[in-house]
């Protein structure tokens, strides 16, 4: 919710260098700092007298359209993708109740020598590579734990569906473009190393 009407710009829960060498701490501090900075400020502007005001950052992107969508909903997103990071580990792999969701789902596109978890992964990746223009991948569950891989333009983001959202790549190259530049796929790739699935499978178990 709004604090005294205004949104606040999220606090990164671990240091701007801390996700090297997936995302720079350039990346990080341009990405949080001025971009999301930009839409927070944004949407402030947007709200007095509006029929948005008061309303909690999910709501007002299930109902909204227009700038308020835009800026509410890349919040929303942004708040999702930066909080669902940590630092580098090997071998990082889901827990938990999604980690067997992910298992019975996805066991079936599985090649040969690929496990379950690698199959979503080249799923999600190819989803991610294959979105035009700026836009954001997802994995969202439906109320009966049922999970999808989903592609979303611009701001888009799964609530609007009706659905949770649990993970999300952001492919706006203002994410990658100073690591990468044009080489989406590589720092597709990379993230998996960061992925903080504790908090992602809270998001599942709700
Ligand atoms: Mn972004």
């Amino acid at each position: 919710m709004p604090i005294e009407g205004k949104f606040l710009l999220m606090e990164l829960p671990y240091s701007p260098d801390a996700l090297v060498p997936a995302i720079s701490a350039e990346t990080l501090s341009f990405h949080h700092g001025k971009h999301l900075e930009a839409y927070v400020n944004n949407l402030n502007a947007l709200l007095p007298g509006s029929r948005y005001e008061g309303l909690s950052l999910e709501d007002i992107v299930r109902t909204a359209d227009g700038g308020a969508f835009n800026n509410a909903g890349q919040i929303l997103n942004h708040n999702l993708y930066f909080s669902q990071f940590h630092a580098p580990q090997e071998n990082n792999q889901p827990v938990g109740r999604l980690a067997a969701a992910i298992t019975a789902q996805f066991a079936a596109m599985a090649t040969d020598g690929q496990s379950a978890f690698d199959a979503f992964r080249a799923a999600f990746e190819k989803a991610g590579t294959s979105l035009f223009g700026s836009g954001w991948v997802w994995l969202s569950s439906d109320a009966d734990g049922q999970l999808e891989i989903s592609q979303e333009p611009n701001a888009g983001n799964p609530i609007t569906l009706g659905r949770t959202p649990l993970l999300t790549f952001d492919v706006w190259e203002h994410a990658y473009y100073l690591d990468y530049q044009n080489r989406r796929p590589a720092h597709l790739s990379a993230l998996w190393s960061i992925i903080n699935w504790e908090e992602v499978e809270r998001r599942y178990v709700g």
